[in-house]
């Protein structure tokens, strides 16, 4: 793959709770929930196409209009698109329960606290993104790398 493009969000500093270092991030916000996105178990990249969300959509239209996709559907779902997906650029592969990095330390955040709950995963609407991220879209013009900006004290 090419070097992905590069686009530029506004975003925030978290001081690592591992190194104290400052983390650079930003987020994305799905306003249709369940999205499938997913990070990189070894980097973080993260997994987000429009071919995933129209696979979830047509499962909800399948079941329409009398009932919705049960959680266990929903489960089988992410497990194939995980199956079938791509290595991730900066390094790993993109599983379930990965969840983003300390660049400097690369110590893992735990998703939740670390509580596993499927429900809340599969409904979560916010994606991390972390400095210097690759964001995986279905073709090279959907893929970007994540720069983010920090607002200086006087900017507007
Ligand atoms: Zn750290």
């Amino acid at each position: 793959m090419n070097t992905p493009q590069e686009i530029v969000r506004d975003g925030w500093i978290l001081n690592c709770p591992f190194c104290k270092e400052k983390i650079l991030y930003t987020h994305f916000v799905n306003w249709s929930i369940p999205t499938p996105f997913f990070y990189s178990d070894g980097s973080n990249d993260v997994l987000l196409r429009k071919s995933d969300e129209k696979k979830v959509q047509e499962l909800f239209e399948k079941k329409q209009p009398k009932s919705k996709p049960t959680l266990h559907e929903l489960e089988s779902l992410w497990n194939k698109i995980l199956i079938d997906s791509p290595p991730a650029p900066n390094g790993g592969r993109f599983t379930f329960w990965a969840n983003v990095k300390c660049p400097h330390c690369n110590t893992e955040i735990l998703y939740n606290n670390g509580n596993k709950d499927f429900n809340i995963r599969v409904n979560d609407s916010k994606i991390i993104l972390i400095n210097g991220a690759t964001v995986i879209g279905d073709s090279e013009n959907e893929t970007w790398k994540i720069k983010v900006k920090i607002k200086e004290k006087g900017d507007k």
